[in-house]
């Protein structure tokens, strides 16, 4: 995948401990950051502070005192540029969806959207959200699903926006 920004790319710390395996899922989880996003990232010269906002959420994670998490929850990120953030990865299960049973059902992909600022999907982002599905089916064996975090747990997650597009069947724009 061309658009692919690489863990070594982005400069992403190893995981406190080994990922768990995950040879299959049924599909994908979308998800958003919920909280501010800064309204002008989209521009397209803004590129450069993507990265680094990837690293501040796997630092996040990583000291998150209630989770646990081993390293980024998601399996991957997408910026309002459309490049696709290698997260924990494909075949490996995510920390995102909310238990072990949830994670072993679906990959994560968090879009760089919020609750405020930054909140409608551009269709760059759109057709990067589609590129990370797409490499979780070629290279995790993802299964056709592409729904919200909210279903299945209680949560606004991924946001009003993102989710009307999720239930209009996830179109590539
Ligand atoms: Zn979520
Ligand atoms: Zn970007």
């Amino acid at each position: 995948m061309e658009n692919l920004v690489t863990r070594a790319e982005w400069g992403a710390l190893p995981p406190s401990q080994q990922w768990r395996a995950l040879p299959r899922a049924l599909g994908v989880k979308i998800h958003y950051e919920g909280r501010e996003v800064p309204a002008d990232l989209a521009r397209p010269d803004q590129h450069h502070r993507c990265a680094a906002r990837v690293r501040e959420i796997q630092a996040m994670h990583l000291a998150d005192p209630v989770q646990g998490w081993i390293d980024i929850a998601y399996n991957a990120l997408v910026c309002p540029h459309g490049r696709v953030f290698e997260g924990r990865g494909a075949r490996r299960e995510s920390g995102a969806n909310g238990d072990r049973r949830l994670n072993r059902a679906h990959y994560a992909v968090c879009a760089m959207l919020g609750d405020s600022g930054l909140t409608e999907p551009g269709p760059a982002l759109l057709h990067g959200l589609c590129d990370a599905v797409d490499w979780l089916r070629e290279r995790g064996a993802a299964g056709p699903q592409v729904v919200g975090h909210r279903d299945g747990r209680d949560t606004d997650c991924p946001g009003e926006p993102l989710y009307r597009w999720i239930l209009a069947g996830a179109p590539r724009p």
